[in-house]
């Protein structure tokens, strides 16, 4: 990032020492500046090509680290619904932990329950005891009274016939006293013994108890200890997903940056391209300031232009004939005369000329006669020819991949001055013809469809 940093600094540096030398451009023009200018224009050509080069390369590390960016957001999308399953775990666990803690709560209730059931059965039991060997005692008291009483008083007995009676009623009713009391120590017993079962189940119900209460514990434990290690691992997956977050971040931010760099590439690019302009139009001043120098030195022997049409082909009320060698329908024009966005800098720029697909390789013609006075390769016209024809006119070729001329050359309507190409900033083989009224700058071009060419 510094040494981009300290890179910028010294391209804009560099610009605003252009931008200096543009002003001093503006003295009249020597004959040697010709050279000059070229130096300067190729010097911008330089820092241009190698914004371009920055920007491409700006521009490829945007887009790679977006790649990435699409990658870690890709990641996020699966580590939220990853998270979103281990929230759902930790939930139903949660639910299933506190349904395991009622459970147990219930059985040891229920145990307690049970435990006080047996304690109330067991003192039942032991009353129905006590009553029985009450009733026992009693019987057998009563058993002794009576078999004292038969012993004793016997004989006294037979001699009073009340007292006979009497002993029979008390015998009588002795009898039914102790039947009574067998009777009940008969219902005590089975009354007893009901309990004892009824303890003896209750004691089963309790041991199970026990056990049923044991494992639910057991259980329990077992799902807490579940819903700890899914705590545990909800907790690791948010802080994965923090670092995502962070990672996302930086890569936003490393993102922003990049693209400030590419627009500050960007802004340098249509400086470079503005100076260049600048350059270009002193440039063709210069080369023009040249030519009419050499042209006066040499004013008798130099041939005198021709507009007149030297072929048979239909020429224009300019004198100008169409460049290529062919007919209606076998071309198109990919782009007209005018304003337009710029290819590949992107920017509004006007498009001096037209613009005819054809394959590399196919000749072009000069539209009328004249004299070469640009032949090599330009900044954006690639390899292009400039032909002065006299009276202010001039045409432009351009994006050649082979030049058959030479500047200061002579050259007739008609005849072959190059190859259509590729060059300077094009994007498919096409030729790019300009008119040009009164210079040879930019704002001296006409849209060649307007009347100037005879297009077929
Ligand atoms: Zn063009």
């Amino acid at each position: 990032m510094r040494k981009f940093n300290k890179f910028l600094l010294s391209a804009l540096l560099s610009a605003l020492l252009v931008v200096g030398n543009a002003a001093a451009l503006l003295t009249p023009v020597q004959a040697d500046d010709v050279d000059k200018y070229k130096q300067q224009y190729d010097a911008l050509q330089k820092d241009l090509e190698r914004t371009n080069a920055d920007l491409k390369k700006e521009q490829a590390n945007v887009s790679s680290a977006e790649k990435l960016l699409a990658k870690l957001n890709e990641q996020m999308d699966l580590e939220q619904a990853q998270q979103k399953i281990l929230v759902q775990k930790a939930q139903a666990l949660a639910a299933r932990v506190a349904d395991a803690e009622t459970r147990v709560k219930e059985l040891s209730a229920k145990v307690d329950k049970t435990k006080q059931q047996v304690g109330e059965t067991q003192q039942e039991r032991f009353a129905k005891q006590a009553q029985i060997e009450q009733t026992t005692e009693q019987l057998r008291g009563r058993l002794r009274a009576n078999y004292m009483a038969g012993s004793t008083n016997w004989l006294e007995v037979l001699f009073q016939a009340d007292s006979l009676e009497a002993y029979l009623t008390r015998s009588e009713l002795f009898d039914r006293i102790a039947a009574k009391d067998k009777s009940l120590i008969e219902t005590f017993r089975s009354d007893a013994d009901m309990l004892k079962n009824l303890e003896k189940n209750l004691i089963a119900a309790q041991e199970s108890l026990v056990i049923e209460q044991s494992e639910a514990d057991t259980a329990k434990r077992l799902l807490q200890t579940e819903q700890k290690a899914a705590q545990e691992n909800l907790a690791q997956q948010r802080a994965k997903e923090a670092e995502l977050q962070k990672n996302i971040a930086d890569k936003e931010a490393q993102i922003k940056k990049l693209n400030e760099n590419s627009a500050a590439f960007a802004d340098a690019q249509r400086r470079y391209i503005a100076q260049m302009d600048a350059v270009d139009a002193e440039l063709q001043k210069a080369i023009e300031e040249q030519r009419k120098a050499k042209e006066q030195a040499a004013a008798p022997t130099q041939p005198k232009p021709q507009n007149s049409p030297a072929s048979n082909k239909p020429a224009s009320s300019y004198g100008l004939i169409f460049p290529l060698h062919v007919g209606k329908g076998q071309y198109y024009i990919s782009s007209g005369y005018g304003m337009r966005l710029h290819p590949i800098y992107k920017v509004n720029r006007l498009h001096s000329g037209v613009d005819i697909p054809m394959p590399t390789g196919t000749p072009v013609y000069a539209m009328a006669a004249g004299t070469v006075i640009f032949s090599r390769y330009g900044q954006g016209v690639g390899y292009c020819v400039v032909i002065d024809h006299g009276d202010s006119l001039y045409t432009r070729y351009a994006h050649s991949s082979q030049l058959l001329v030479s500047e200061g050359e002579y050259v007739q309507q008609d005849q072959k001055i190059m190859l259509v190409g590729n060059s300077g900033d094009s994007s498919g083989a096409h030729l790019h013809i300009e008119v040009l009224i009164g210079g040879i700058g930019q704002s001296d071009s006409v849209d060649p469809r307007k009347g100037y060419v005879p297009f077929p």
